[in-house]
């Protein structure tokens, strides 16, 4: 039977909401195509897109050099799993720890699944290398963390949409709250079992939180002290989004392990990787961990030639440029503005706060009224609404952008 040929955004959604699972409360904008920062509906309208896949496609829709190397890859070997060798592998792994600066990289597919395998690499460290006494490992999380969404991770999560009822959950996790350096010691003071920090450089899911400037610095001294593994969640602040390459790097600061998704493929194929010094790769063995997908060699010829766009286009720095206008032009509106609290973010992930409760729908509402005027956004946690767009955009188009999001919020201005 053929595909079903998708007429109007109306028949897409109904097709999805009765044969979907629901776990997903998108805004009704179906999309058909994408190309730069652009996106276009089932009825051609044309969107910005200031979500980016959740700082996926860093690079642009449809960048041609990742599709290129997609299709040339496609049309040549796809997938050996890992009983056997092949000839992308090891050139993206070379070339991907030098440009990350480490040791060895160990490839996953989702985001999530590289958080699993930082947790599991640390777990084995502390047993092994540290002398930690078997199943006491503990690992130091922060409050109102996202790191994805399987079982051992929602078991530290404290979001209840996400937590509840998907127990047991599993132990080994202590929660400290974000950005707060005191808390850190104390947890660190007082366990001898902890094997490593988990945090996210800007908590991203939560409403783009930035730690107070320091913080992370102070974080990865403290780890050292302690001999706790310093493991920087960067699978949405990395790879040029906050204006550097990792956003670790804003305070010079080295992971022990760095956890990498979303970009490192530019959205075209889900690629992740986890990267670590030899200390604490070589603590992994044959057939201790492992994925069908991971390092295949479609994954890898993609994320080699999304990396090298970053460098080539330079999105590092625009990403630096655009987000301080970004910013500069915001703080303008929100002087004279009843409905923006402010606006905060590095580089080009930011986002600002609706001066509204929480459960209100305005910040969904005016999403919705971004999205008839030609700009799709995305609220993250109540009243906060993400703004991150692709990092190819130029100046023009960013303010236009902001051109659109004040004249929309203006119609919400009481
Ligand atoms: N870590 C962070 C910081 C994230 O933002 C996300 C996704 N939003 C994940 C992990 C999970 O990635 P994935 O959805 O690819 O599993």
């Amino acid at each position: 039977m053929p595909l079903t040929e998708i007429n109007s955004s109306q028949q897409a959604i109904e097709l999805e909401d009765k044969h979907g699972a629901h776990n997903y409360h998108p805004l009704p904008a179906v999309l058909s195509r994408g190309e730069g920062v652009h996106v276009w509906d089932v009825e051609g309208k044309k969107y910005y897109d200031f979500l980016s896949a959740y700082s996926a496609v860093n690079q642009g829709h449809c960048h041609p050099k990742i599709v290129e190397a997609l299709n040339k890859q496609a049309a040549t070997l796809t997938l050996t799993s890992r009983a056997f060798h092949n000839d992308v592998l090891g050139p993206f792994e070379k070339y991907a720890t030098e440009y990350f600066g480490f040791d060895k990289l160990l490839p996953m597919n989702t985001g999530a699944e590289a958080v699993e395998t930082a947790i599991k690499v640390a777990r084995k460290w502390a047993y092994e290398t540290k002398g930690v006494k078997e199943t006491e490992a503990e690992i130091i999380v922060c409050e109102n963390n996202f790191h994805g969404r399987t079982t051992t991770i929602i078991s530290f999560s404290n979001d209840e949409e996400a937590r509840k009822n998907f127990g047991p959950y599993t132990p080994g996790f202590q929660k400290i709250p974000y950005d707060d350096i005191d808390a850190l010691e104390k947890a660190l003071n007082k366990n001898e079992n902890i094997a490593g920090f988990l945090v996210e450089p800007i908590q991203g899911e939560a409403g783009v939180y930035v730690p107070s400037e320091g913080f992370l610095k102070r974080a990865k001294e403290l780890c050292e002290k302690h001999n706790v593994l310093f493991i920087a969640d960067e699978v949405q602040t990395g790879i040029a989004r906050t204006g550097q390459l990792l956003a670790v790097d804003h305070e010079d600061v080295k992971p022990d392990i760095l956890i990498l998704g979303k970009a490192i493929s530019g959205g075209v194929y889900p690629v992740s990787a986890v990267l670590a010094n030899n200390n604490v790769m070589d603590v992994i063995k044959p057939g201790q961990h492992g994925s069908t997908f991971g390092g295949n060699p479609l994954a890898c010829a993609v994320a080699h030639a999304a990396l090298e766009v970053i460098k080539d286009e330079k999105l590092a720095e625009n990403a630096e440029k655009l987000g301080g206008l970004f910013r500069r032009l915001f703080d303008d509106y929100i002087r004279t503005s009843n409905i923006v609290e402010l606006v905060r973010g590095k580089g080009l992930l930011n986002a600002i706060v609706i001066n509204d409760s929480p459960d209100s729908s305005t910040a969904w509402d005016i999403c919705v009224a971004l999205k008839k005027n030609g700009l799709l956004a995305k609220p993250t946690h109540g009243n906060i609404i993400r703004f991150a767009p692709p990092l190819v955009m130029n100046e023009e188009q960013l303010r236009d952008c902001v051109d659109i999001i004040t004249k929309t919020l203006n119609e919400f201005e009481k």
